[in-house]
């Protein structure tokens, strides 16, 4: 008989339930376990559901524990068992044994290692990517596809800090759709909203790549206008103004909707003004758009 043989025959065959813990934080001594029947998983809570969904599981020849083993380390992760399960349990000092014991056995380890490490690598780059998307996904407003507030309140303070820096121009400017309440109260919160993502798209269609268009608030957006000058951002606001008066709008693809307006206040950036101060110039100018009958930009 092997010393291999004679090391395993020593080990314990353990029985496991569906919904037992066999390794988490609170295990003792750290322990390899060999899948002889059933199967294991790694998952956040030891529900019926939770482990049968769980993406990384154990069958029948697989083992867990090796990494707690090798580094002497309480495992971080909580693994039970999806169903009934028959499982070789094979301790440190007996592991380690094995491994002086025999290349094969230190080979296979490694092996297996090098496999998780993948298996490791790849889970994480996708929970990056997965991360990623919902990040950029959490900064696009849903009615209008435009960036969202919070998308503001994180790049605007940049972008102001960089025309600072640089010397270079930037304008804003604020839209707000004129008499849109009386819009929503005579053809419906649905037909606003139409109007709405119509005047987004506008906004959208009508930029540079290096524009910013965000939706402030309920339907005031705000574009954000790097390296133009007022004179430039005047052209851009006078534009959208129109393209925005001669939006058509439909209530479904048959009935067409009055045509909406916007008024929109521009503002250039001062030295020493920050996002918030360059936003009230915009509002002001908004106001005075509005007070002048709307349907229109102002300075
Ligand atoms: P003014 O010309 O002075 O801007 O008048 P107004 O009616 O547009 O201004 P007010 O701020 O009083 O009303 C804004 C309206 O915009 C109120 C709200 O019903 C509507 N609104 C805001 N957000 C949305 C939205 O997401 N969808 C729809 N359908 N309506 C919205
Ligand atoms: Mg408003
Ligand atoms: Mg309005």
């Amino acid at each position: 008989m092997s010393a291999i043989q004679r090391a395993l025959d020593l080990c314990p065959v353990v029985s496991a339930r569906a919904g037992e813990i066999i390794i988490d934080s609170n295990s003792p001594g750290a322990c390899l376990y060999v899948v002889l029947v059933g199967t294991l998983a790694q998952a956040s809570s030891v529900t019926k559901r939770q482990l049968e969904s769980a993406s990384t599981q154990y069958f029948a020849g697989e083992c867990v524990g090796e990494i707690s083993v090798l580094n002497e380390e309480t495992s971080v992760a909580t693994i039970a068992a999806v169903s009934d399960s028959q499982l070789l349990l094979i301790d440190a000092a007996c592991m380690w044994k094995l491994i002086d014991e025999s290349n094969g056995v230190a080979r296979n380890l490694l092996r297996l290692l090098s496999f998780r490490i993948r298996a490791t690598n790849a889970q994480l780059r996708n929970r990056q990517k997965v991360g990623e998307f919902y990040r950029q996904l959490s900064m696009v407003d849903g009615l209008t596809g435009l960036h969202n507030r919070s998308w503001l309140n994180a790049q605007l303070p940049g972008l102001i800090e960089h025309a600072h820096a640089t010397q270079t121009e930037l304008s804003v400017i604020m839209i707000d759709l004129d008499h849109f309440k009386k819009f929503n109260d005579q053809f419906g919160h649905v037909a606003g909203d139409e109007a709405l993502q119509a005047a987004a798209k506008v906004i959208n269609n009508g930029l540079r790549p290096s524009d910013f268009a965000a939706r402030y608030g309920g339907e005031e957006m705000l574009i954000i206008l790097p390296s133009t000058s007022e004179e430039s951002a005047l052209v851009v606001a006078e534009r959208l103004c129109e393209r925005i008066r001669q939006t058509r709008v439909f209530q479904d693809s048959q009935r067409q909707l009055p045509h909406i307006t916007a008024s929109l206040g521009l503002a250039s950036l001062r030295s020493g003004q920050d996002g918030v101060a360059v936003i009230a110039c915009a509002d002001a100018a908004l106001y005075r758009a509005k007070e002048r009958g709307r349907d229109q930009v102002a300075l």
